[in-house]
């Protein structure tokens, strides 16, 4: 119960990582306020909980988050973290394909709404040292081929993390990113599904641990869980890699250019 009485958001937790999130955060004492665009999923995910909430939002509407985030420290009377989640990858594209447009876009839903979803909890988070985890990504560290919008908005996300963990040492916040190998995902599935061999997809998923398997969404909430209680109140500004060694050792890298 090390989140016991806290309250929390958990963006994107209607499905995923996020629900992963969302479903550990409950098992520790807190109440779980789920913000995710999908209304049906969102309100199902919220009902499995035991002090479960769901309301709309889309992250990428600042109005939208604004109001959520407000709305909830207002009907809770207080707010203790916020956990930065929702995203999406694209299918595989060079830069070639990838229009400026949808560079963008992405920027926007993976990183300019972890920005938002900062700016607007800090003000209440500074009230009870509350504290934020973002949901970043291995790629953030290691790059990753025909990714190039989605590989620069998790960097983003590391050097937002790392900005503001200094800067709100003053008033007692903390903020740390998770950046997660492989985890089996509705998205990591649907990805695989974009590539010609999808069972080949979720393989090499799985063989880039040498455990040879996925992360579980809950074990990725356990992460989130430990560095938004007590137990991590000396860990700021940190990157916690969860790979499962995933980074260790050498690989076949070549790239042949066919
Ligand atoms: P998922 O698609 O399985 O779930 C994403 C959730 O976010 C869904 O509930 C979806 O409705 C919600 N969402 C998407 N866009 C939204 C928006 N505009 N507003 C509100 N909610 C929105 O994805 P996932 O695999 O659980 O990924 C979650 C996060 O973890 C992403 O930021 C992703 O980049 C990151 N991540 C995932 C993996 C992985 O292997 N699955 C690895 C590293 C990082």
């Amino acid at each position: 119960m090390k989140l016991k009485d806290k309250i929390a958001i958990v963006t994107g937790g209607a499905k995923g990582i996020g629900f992963g999130c969302a479903k550990v955060f409950d098992q520790h004492g807190a109440t779980v306020i789920i913000a995710d665009k999908d209304e049906q999923g969102g309100a199902d995910a919220a009902k499995q909980l035991s002090n479960g909430h769901f309301r709309k939002c889309d992250v990428t509407d600042e109005a939208m988050m604004k109001s959520v985030i407000d709305g909830v420290a207002a009907e809770f009377g207080r707010l203790d973290g916020i956990v930065n989640n929702a995203g999406w990858h694209p299918p595989a594209l060079s830069i070639d394909e990838t229009s400026t447009e949808l560079f963008e876009a992405q920027l926007r839903l993976n990183l300019t709404s972890t920005f938002m979803g900062c700016k607007y909890a800090v003000p209440h988070l500074r009230k009870t040292g509350g504290n934020i985890v973002i949901i970043a990504s291995e790629v953030a560290v290691i790059g990753q081929a025909d990714a190039c919008a989605y590989a620069a908005s998790k960097c983003g996300q590391l050097g937002l993390m790392r900005a503001l963990a200094i800067d709100l040492v003053p008033q007692g916040v903390r903020v740390n990113a998770i950046c997660p190998s492989n985890v089996d995902t509705p998205l990591m599935r649907e990805w695989a599904a974009t590539l010609p061999d999808p069972e080949m997809g979720v393989d090499m998923a799985c063989s880039t641990q040498p455990a040879g398997r996925m992360a579980s969404i809950e074990e990725m909430g356990e992460i989130a869980a430990f560095l938004a209680s007590d137990e991590a109140s000396f860990v700021n500004g940190n990157t916690m890699i969860a790979d499962h060694g995933a980074m260790l050792g050498y690989g076949v890298k070549r790239v042949t250019g066919d």
